[in-house]
């Protein structure tokens, strides 16, 4: 079975690129170009340099002892909270803006949610001295006053979206009319396994680094570099995808994808697309999302600002569709709960999102020596109020 996009940006029914006319030559450009310039030897090597030196790569894979008791499994925790930035985000804009330099553009454009992409693409533009433009949802900047701070700190301008909802998928509207504008000397660094061909394909790629990785670090530690499950979370679904990239093929790996239930499925609160969801198009990609009868996006919710996404990508509307991926709802509560476990047993506060795959572990029964990798995606420092708030600490 070949899980992996089709010469026409497809994976089966899902993909593709659903753009206005005009954004053709932008997504054109990088469709010619980006496999070509991520095989090239320069590229490689300044990509694993700073994925080791600035990032602080390979994030360990580390057996967590009294997570492992409490469930009866070997449970691994792959640290991508320990990355730089302290998500795996970084993985992705690294990789973009590498590539953006080599199409030789000079200004980078993002949209961001909650923030934590803005964060990653305004630090790599730092990085390499490009200028930064983010747009974000005036709603959406005033609650994540911290994350705008950071961004202007790192010298990029924050644009507010003020039409619609103020919130991203307005600041998404907006960023695809500043590229349609300058499509010359712009890179527009989407954040996660969404959006137009070939987009979906490229992050995936980009953050595909954590399974393999992964492999190495559990043959050395268990003489096998196959685990019995993976579990990550997904909100676009970009860790997810890097957590199953080089599993996809071993048939014998349960995938396990974590998705915000919110206050409940049937709550009218929630993000769990892969149960709520139809088909249609989303962010320039057939894939499944939420909508009504007459195809508006419903807005989706979840205690995890990075999990609050009406869609999935495609490729995972498409492991979704043919089984090969498990695709599960976690509310709040479960996650919360979650979070302070491991936080109580580990010492280690998860971001809320990676929360809601350590929150999976309660729902399974183990017979005692399954191997499980469980993708922690990020730190919990971002989330501290939340958490206080929600346990009255
Ligand atoms: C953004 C984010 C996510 C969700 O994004 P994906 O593309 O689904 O990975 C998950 N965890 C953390 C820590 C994040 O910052």
């Amino acid at each position: 079975m070949d899980y992996q996009v089709n010469e026409k940006g497809y994976y089966g029914d899902f993909g593709g690129a659903y753009i206005p006319e005009m954004m053709y030559p932008n997504i054109e450009e990088l469709r010619k170009r980006y496999l070509e310039i991520m095989e090239e030897p320069s590229f490689k090597a300044e990509f694993d340099q700073l994925m080791k030196d600035y990032v602080g790569r390979p994030s360990p894979l580390y057996l967590a002892k009294r997570l492992s008791e409490r469930y009866g499994a070997k449970i691994f925790l792959k640290r991508e909270d320990l990355n730089h930035t302290g998500a795996h985000k970084i993985n992705n804009t690294i990789g973009q803006i590498l590539l953006a330099k080599r199409l030789g553009k000079n200004r980078i454009i993002a949209e961001t949610g909650a923030g934590q992409h803005g964060v990653a693409t305004a630090t790599v533009c730092a990085l390499m001295g490009l200028e930064c433009v983010v747009y974000m949802g005036e709603i959406d900047m005033a609650r994540q006053a911290p994350n705008v701070a950071r961004m202007k700190m790192m010298g990029a301008e924050v644009r507010p979206a003020v039409s619609g909802s103020k919130t991203l998928k307005d600041a998404t509207n907006e960023a695809m009319r500043d590229w349609i504008s300058n499509p010359v000397d712009t890179h527009y660094i989407i954040g996660s396994v969404v959006g137009p061909h070939p987009y979906p394909d490229m992050v995936a790629r980009f953050q595909s680094i954590i399974s393999a990785e992964t492999k190495k670090q559990l043959l050395e530690q268990t003489g096998s570099e196959n685990p019995d499950i993976v579990i990550a979370c997904v909100g676009g679904g970009s860790n997810a995808m890097g957590m199953f990239y080089h599993y996809l093929n071993e048939e014998g790996v349960r995938l396990i994808a974590a998705e915000a239930a919110g206050k409940g499925v049937d709550s009218g609160e929630s993000a769990a697309t892969s149960v709520l969801g139809k088909e249609g198009v989303l962010h320039g990609s057939r894939t499944i999302l939420m909508q009504t009868d007459d195809g508006q996006v419903v807005e989706p919710y979840s205690i995890s600002a990075g999990l609050d996404y009406p869609g999935i990508g495609p490729q995972h509307a498409f492991l979704h569709k043919i089984g090969r991926a498990e695709y599960v709802s976690i509310t709040d509560e479960e996650a919360m709960q979650a979070g302070l476990l491991l936080t109580r047993l580990e010492g280690i506060i998860p971001a809320i999102e990676s929360a809601h795959a350590l929150a999976q572990l309660e729902k399974m029964t183990f017979r005692g020596n399954e191997q499980v990798v469980v993708c922690l995606s990020g730190r919990g420092d971002k989330d501290l109020d939340n958490y206080m708030k929600y346990f009255g600490f």
